[in-house]
């Protein structure tokens, strides 16, 4: 399927590995030039050089540097030119017990996991209803349906900017911009196997008897992304190999 991006320009943030790295690449697949970042200059090239032998025709452009800072999220805007697509993503906040957790703490998981979606948002989406199309996609976890007792850090946060994000899509969807959000389950990447924590609550009613390959995610939010989805927006897709037990 021609998913009627080629040419488009997106930002895909914390793109150096795992599920950021898998949503660039297949967005480059489809044609879509691709402006990445990562906090880690040598993986994100070798990131860069991954989709350029993938995707020779479309250009790659880094962008070194946290998507906390306010000047990072600027240079990938001006890097980007016109955003077209706009892929929200961070590293996660780490797991614990919340009795340990302080105010930097807090401030720390909202400023990665909410706010820093928030602004980019903010530097965006105006412009692409101004041009009549945008895609706004916000990697989230399945920690928004189902809150994981370890990671409470990101079960709030990442519910905030659910409902926050949510509550934009009537301001977008007349403009062609869609707005929404991936929930990741388990999936095969970094953040899952450095966290034994996580792993644990993820996998331990794993009916699909495997973790998610990243690709997976990443051709869904090329299709999130498409053309073809102009008419979906506000939704949460949650990927998790049938683990939710519920119907809603
Ligand atoms: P990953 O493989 O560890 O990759 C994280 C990426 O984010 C790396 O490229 C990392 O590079 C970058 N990064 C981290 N913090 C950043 C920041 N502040 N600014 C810019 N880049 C940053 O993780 P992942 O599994 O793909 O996870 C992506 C997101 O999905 C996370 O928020 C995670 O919590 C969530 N999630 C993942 C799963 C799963 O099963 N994998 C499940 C639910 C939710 P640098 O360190 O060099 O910056």
């Amino acid at each position: 399927m021609d998913l009627g991006i080629k040419g488009r320009t997106a930002i895909v943030c914390a793109a150096s590995s795992g599920l950021g790295r898998a949503c660039a690449k297949a967005l480059a697949g489809e044609g879509v030039d691709v402006v990445i970042n990562a906090r880690t200059a040598e993986t994100l090239e070798e990131a860069a050089a991954e989709i350029r032998a993938h995707a020779p025709d479309v250009t790659v452009t880094t962008v070194v540097g946290s998507v906390t800072e306010p000047d990072v999220r600027e240079k990938l805007v001006r890097a980007a030119r016109e955003v077209d697509i706009l892929v929200n993503n961070a590293g996660g906040p780490p797991p614990g017990d919340y009795r340990d957790w302080d105010r930097d703490v807090w401030i720390a998981a909202i400023d990665q996991n909410l706010l820093a979606a928030v602004e980019l948002i903010k530097l965006t989406a105006d412009d692409m209803a101004a041009r009549g199309f945008g895609r706004i996609v916000n990697i989230t976890s399945s920690a928004v349906r189902v809150p994981i007792p370890v990671i409470g850090l990101s079960n709030a946060t990442r519910a905030a900017l659910t409902n926050f994000v949510f509550g934009l899509v009537p301001q977008y969807s007349g403009k062609g911009v869609t707005i929404n959000n991936l929930l990741p389950g388990p999936f095969d990447t970094g953040r899952l196997r450095n966290s034994k924590d996580i792993t644990k609550h993820l996998t331990g009613n794993a009916v699909a008897g495997r973790v998610g390959d990243p690709d997976e995610m990443g051709a869904m939010c090329a299709f999130l992304c498409s053309r073809h989805a102009g008419y979906l927006t506000g939704q949460n897709i949650l990927m998790d190999g049938g683990l939710y037990p519920g119907s809603f």
